[in-house]
């Protein structure tokens, strides 16, 4: 593997210590050693180590494609630290306030008032945003899954998924593909209900 050039000051000592221990190689071992460590770190503590421990070691997760997102860096660097804080636990909810910090609060979430008021519960388990945020969040994610069939199937859409003026229901077709957004649709195995909401078929 082709390590990368140092990024350090060129000075006289640092030309002459690159000469002993600067090597490429052992740059890239020292690189790899810190990488190493912080991962152990992370791992090993009793709350951020939460996502790393049960999370990513899942057998279907898959690392790689799960982080391609952040090597996009198509998001803001306050969104990006925002989400690895959510990610870790490492967010001041009522819940951690009683039981981490032992501070005399109520440990209930401040909307539902019914169940602690986690990380977990916030993101996915309030019935209080259930019916408002939760539907946003599912409405935007199919929305983007839309405007990228929508392209891919050269099918004409604004330049930023986010644009797209969507009309409900909605059918966008051309002589090779047909995507419905928003239509009901009877599914069988489920005693022939209709399933209404955002979603797509192609
Ligand atoms: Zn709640």
């Amino acid at each position: 593997m082709q390590a990368k050039r140092s990024m350090g000051p060129s000075t006289k000592e640092h030309a002459i210590g690159a000469g002993r221990l600067g090597r490429p190689e052992h740059i890239d071992e020292i690189r790899q050693a810190i990488v190493k460590q912080h991962n152990e770190t992370w791992r090993g503590k009793q709350l951020h180590g939460q996502f790393p421990n049960k999370v990513l070691d899942q057998a279907n997760i898959d690392t790689e494609l799960s982080f391609k997102w952040n090597k996009k860096q198509q998001i803001s660097s306050n969104l990006e630290s925002s989400i690895f804080a959510i990610q870790d636990n490492a967010v001041m909810t009522r819940q951690h306030q009683r039981d981490i910090l032992k501070e005399s609060v109520d440990g209930k979430c401040r909307l539902c008032a019914c169940k602690d008021e986690t990380v977990q519960h916030i993101i996915s388990g309030c019935d209080i945003l259930a019916g408002t945020h939760y539907v946003k969040r599912h409405n935007n994610l199919v929305q983007y899954v839309y405007w990228c069939l929508a392209k891919k199937h050269r099918i004409e859409v604004s330049s930023l998924w986010w644009k797209e003026k969507m009309i409900q229901p909605q059918v966008k077709e051309n002589e090779s593909t047909k995507i419905l957004w928003e239509i009901a649709r009877t599914h069988r195995h489920h005693c022939n209900t209709q399933q209404t909401g955002p979603n797509i078929y192609r």
